[in-house]
């Protein structure tokens, strides 16, 4: 099969000249195609609607993306209909054959990668290298999931008793609804379509509004690597229009569910319940949020450590479920750390990600810029305010900024130190010795990221066993996991789902089945 070893993509190297021209020449392209009609995707056609919701650039929301035509139930309906026709027959093409399509799309990428970075600084806001680090974690996914498959495609011979031939194999589920977040509109996407496509289930996607232009490129991927008419299927629609109703179907047998803790339960729970003439199980694939503490021991290495808490903490606005959003700093080393912090962070660069020397930038979109700046208000009343920093007056009157936030004197009582905020708001939080610290930080109802800054291996060791989390990091920020070796993934309230990027992640979209032959 001539499949080497899976590797990372490998991230942006903006030394190189090449790279640094790439990218404005790549905005211009997108911008000048930007605006336009984007038609739904059923059954290998386009399809328009008469509803449209506008998506548009948060550092100008006068800058329309695209108008996307909104799927209805009726839409709904005919991309569940195309996906079980298709079903039938892509559950039987052959792991291989399945693997090679998503290689053919991770090529695509690949050639171009500069366009799909730029949609998203367009789209979302998202910084140059996030937006190209996020295309890399989505040909990785590809990559990864295409090799996986091939592994777990191989039947298994199971015991050796004389006079039977025994073997397990897999068959895909059926076919999955993924509604897929916009923090990372492409990389989130393509991992959890390109998982249940690899395994055999056709898939109806539900992009988010605000990012449904970068989750259009998924039709042009899946064009361009010759997928088959009816397994990928693109409907961007209203949550309060078709969102129950795709979880609802009794035709859809996995719901791939990326997003917010109260929308992963009400999932879960309509998923429980059996609909009409539905003849399986369903199942609830759901990545939801954090609320993730990043502990400063009294020996770390506060270079490192400061440069950590601000890109994991401010990185893309904070707008991502592994964000740092509470920092726990040992008593000794409280007063030099934080004020290090503050005057690292009052010094960083605000503006549009269209400007590479801008560190943050505005968050997604109108809504998530009024529900920010409700917990500004709320981190403001009950904390002491550290920093408080915003674009100037003109930036803020066209875009949808919102302050960076770090307030100290929290205590794990305040909700600024239990509700995901998905903005640029820190709380620090003081421990009076390294037991406090990791009582502190497993204060909360979810379990995704975390972090260690120290010099102490038995401090490591200790948070290694004790910060329970789904994924650790010692001396390094808690974002950024790159697929295969950071595979990513919390439980508690922050998830059901195993860890995608990981070797269980498949697992989830397949029936096991077994067959045994008297011999
Ligand atoms: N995988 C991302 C990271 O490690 C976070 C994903 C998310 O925000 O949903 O930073």
């Amino acid at each position: 099969e001539g499949l080497g070893r899976f590797r990372n993509f490998p991230m942006v190297d903006f030394t190189l000249e090449a790279e640094r021209t790439a990218f404005p020449a790549a905005i211009e392209r997108v911008r000048a195609r930007a605006g336009g009609t984007v038609p739904l995707f059923i059954n290998g056609q386009a399809v328009e609607t008469g509803d449209f919701l506008d998506s548009y650039n948060p550092a100008n929301p006068a800058e329309i993306i695209g108008r996307v035509c909104q799927a209805g139930v009726d839409e709904v309906d005919r991309a569940i209909e195309a996906a079980s026709a298709a079903y039938l027959s892509w559950r039987d093409v052959a792991p291989e054959a399945r693997a090679a399509v998503l290689l053919r799309a991770a090529q695509y990428l690949k050639d171009n990668i500069h366009d799909f970075s730029a949609i998203q600084v367009l789209e979302v806001g998202k910084q140059w290298d996030q937006a190209h680090a996020d295309v890399a974690e989505a040909i990785d996914f590809l990559e990864y999931y295409a090799r996986e498959m091939i592994r777990l495609g191989k039947p298994r011979r199971m015991g050796q008793a004389p006079g039977e031939m025994s073997h397990l194999f897999y068959q895909g589920k059926g076919v999955a609804a993924v509604i897929a977040p916009w923090n990372f509109p492409l990389a989130i996407s393509v991992g959890m379509v390109s998982a249940a496509i690899v395994s055999g289930c056709p898939v109806v996607y539900k992009p988010a509004g605000s990012s449904s232009c970068v989750g259009q490129g998924l039709v042009e991927m899946w064009k361009a690597a010759g997928l088959p008419a009816g397994v990928f299927n693109y409907t961007p629609g209203r949550g309060s229009v078709i969102g129950d109703y795709l979880v609802d179907h009794p035709s859809v047998a996995v719901i791939a569910f990326t997003g917010s803790m109260e929308i992963g339960l009400r999932i879960q729970e309509r998923a429980a319940k059996v609909g009409p003439g539905q003849q399986q199980c369903k199942r609830v694939i759901a990545e939801m949020g954090g609320k993730n503490a990043i502990i400063i021991d009294d020996d770390a290495d506060l270079d490192e450590a400061v440069l950590g808490v601000l890109y994991a903490a401010f990185g893309f606005q904070g707008q991502k479920c592994s964000a740092c959003s509470r920092v726990i700093v040992l008593d000794a080393i409280y007063d030099k750390f934080v004020s290090r912090l503050t005057e690292a962070a009052n010094s960083v660069k605000l503006g549009p990600a269209e400007d590479p020397a801008n560190a943050m930038g505005p968050v997604v979109d109108k809504h998530a810029q009024e529900n920010v700046l409700r917990y500004v208000r709320i981190a403001e009343q009950e904390g002491n305010v550290l920093v408080r920093r915003e674009v100037s007056d003109e930036l803020k009157a066209s875009g949808c900024y919102v302050p960076l936030t770090i307030v100290d004197g929290i205590t794990r009582e305040h909700r600024i130190a239990q509700e995901e905020v998905f903005g640029p708001v820190l709380a620090v939080m003081r421990a009076r010795d390294m037991s406090e610290a990791l009582d502190i930080a497993n204060s909360s109802r979810f379990a995704l990221t975390g972090a260690i800054y120290s010099r102490s291996p038995a401090n490591l060791e200790r948070a290694s066993r004790e910060f329970r989390v789904g994924n650790l990091y010692l001396n390094k920020p808690s974002v950024g996991a790159l697929v295969e070796r950071h595979a990513f993934g919390g439980f508690k309230m922050s998830g059901v789902g195993s860890k995608s990027g990981g070797p269980d992640y498949l697992l989830q979209f397949l029936d096991p089945r077994l067959v045994c032959e008297n011999t």
